[in-house]
């Protein structure tokens, strides 16, 4: 893979022949011996390389198959559809005017597993001084409410939650109860390794609708190679656990297409030759997708990331052989889907945000999440608060309890994560060919290269994510029938209401 699209192939177009004023802006990269093309707006087309030098010379007559081409994707200035780009513009854009409505609560930094990548973000389970108090956790979920946004979803991660399952109790009855006045579209999702679930927890929780996460790395090899759990068996217990929620489910009438325990790997170098065993891992638990990322670097013990980590390329080709293997599952009939893969999906063929925080522009930090130390303080994403257990605090935004929402929101970290998210100010990013759909993490920026803003030439986020993305476009440009229908429907992902809290008083 080519970081830099080499220089056009005009050599023979000379300034004076160019002709760009009836184009859209456009940029381009050589993606499967073709031209790639996109706009601002978000639509892309293939040209081969003499279509390219005819564009750019303005050789192209209205009958050509190739002009027709370009205006069916909104390339060409006479005959654009303004209404239709701009609404489209407004409708992926909305998330601007919504505020924060990811809202991570560290209810404890306990664990009872030790696994191998996360040394740096638990704790013992003796440390209970890293428990979230509930006053704490009131003033959190208090400042949450705040937000502007109309949607408020209450994540709790760890550390593992359900050791501090009084708190996770209270924080959900508390915010329902303010929710009664609120009427946000409320939800709460509950991260958890589910070693400390129990037939009691599970009903409370289902019966306040509460998604459940959890981890599974693949078959016992693999899980269990990595997340230790000195007094049981890790594996064992988050399968018989995912297979019980599912079930409890279809016991409550759920549809059990669109509500399932939704698992999420950690890919370490353990993982990368075993990418098929891991996508039948997920099948055989019942699981109907799966998010395969790149090991984060946050909170990441150098020891591990020795023994664990591993290089882009290798993660890339990791990647797609998973991706093929979800491919051909889907035409054995398996419907299960590569959630990273829909991310860019539903941007490329949706035309549409699904506010994935992580990628988009500006990202989320402080304008979309918040996470919530179990000692109060807060910082602009979860990630942000793992390079704080470091000892470096540059992502600390506020203390509940004595800063002002508005204050949080609006101050110097928020609006310099903002500034170093946006596509548009980062050198590289501003006249890459997949900057209407990408986005950058100022926080890996920092860990990798010592500044928010970093330099894209030599930063992995964005070889992953240019990696990714020539793998995508030269799927969709070479999809047959059955793959172009799998890709929009991955680009249009169904809503799951039921996780949305009823509103009014209980
Ligand atoms: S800084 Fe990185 S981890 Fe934090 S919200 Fe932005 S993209 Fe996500
Ligand atoms: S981070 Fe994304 S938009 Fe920026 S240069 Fe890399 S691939 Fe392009």
């Amino acid at each position: 893979m080519t970081l830099r699209s080499p220089p056009l192939p005009v050599q023979s177009v000379s300034l004076q022949r160019l002709r760009l004023d009836a184009l859209v802006p456009f940029q381009r990269r050589r993606v499967d011996g073709r031209w790639l093309l996109t706009t601002d707006f978000g639509d892309h087309a293939f040209v081969e390389d003499d279509e390219l030098t005819r564009v750019l010379e303005g050789r192209v007559t209205p009958d050509e198959e190739l002009h027709v081409r370009l205006a069916e994707r909104h390339f060409w200035i006479d005959g654009l559809d303004r209404d239709l780009l701009t609404e489209r513009v407004r409708r992926k854009q909305r998330f601007l005017a919504f505020g924060p409505n990811l809202h991570i609560l560290v209810v404890t930094l306990r664990c009872n597993h030790t696994c191998q990548y996360c040394h740096a973000s638990r704790a013992r389970m003796d440390a209970v001084e890293t428990d979230m108090s509930i006053e704490i956790a009131e003033r959190s979920v208090d400042f949450a409410f705040e937000t502007t946004s109309p949607s408020l979803t209450i994540e709790f991660q760890g550390g593992e939650p359900l050791v501090n399952w009084p708190v996770v109790e209270h924080v959900i009855e508390y915010a329902r109860q303010k929710n009664a006045i609120a009427g946000k579209s409320l939800m709460f999702a509950l991260v958890t390794n589910l070693s400390l679930m129990d037939e009691e927890k599970l009903a409370w929780l289902l019966d306040r609708q509460v998604q459940i996460c959890t981890s599974l790395d693949g078959p016992a090899f693999l899980h269990d190679g990595v997340r230790v759990w000195k007094e049981g068996a890790s594996h064992e217990t988050a399968v018989r656990w995912i297979r019980r929620i599912n079930e409890a489910y279809g016991q409550r009438g759920l549809d059990p297409t669109l509500y399932r325990v939704e698992a999420l790997p950690t890919v370490t170098r353990l993982s990368l030759p075993h990418a098929k065993a891991l996508i039948d891992e997920y099948v055989a638990v019942g699981c109907r997708g799966i998010f395969l990322r790149h090991l984060d670097p946050f909170g990441f013990a150098s020891v591990a990331r020795e023994r664990l980590g591993y290089d882009m390329d290798a993660f890339l080709a990791f990647y797609r052989e998973a991706f093929e293997a979800v491919v051909d599952l889907n035409r054995q009939g398996v419907d299960f889907v590569e959630r990273t893969a829909a991310v860019f999906l539903g941007k490329i063929l949706g035309h549409d945000e699904p506010n994935f925080l992580d990628i988009r522009s500006p990202c989320g930090a402080g304008i979309g999440q918040v996470a919530y130390n179990h000692d109060g303080r807060l910082f602009t994403c979860d990630e942000g608060r793992m390079v704080d257990r470091k000892g470096d605090a540059t992502f600390q935004i506020g203390v509940v309890g004595q800063d002002r929402y508005r204050d949080v929101v609006s101050g110097a970290v928020v609006r310099a994560m903002s500034l170093a998210s946006t596509l548009e100010g980062q050198p590289g990013c501003a006249t890459c060919a997949y900057k209407p759909w990408c986005g950058v993490c100022p926080v890996h920026n920092y860990g990798e290269q010592g500044s928010l803003h970093g330099r894209m030439a030599d930063s992995t986020w964005c070889k992953k994510h240019m990696g990714i993305m020539d793998f995508l476009m030269t799927r969709i440009r070479r999809a047959d029938p059955f793959e172009r229908e799998l890709f929009q429907r991955w680009a249009s992902p169904r809503e799951q209401p039921h996780y949305v809290q009823p509103r009014g008083p209980f």
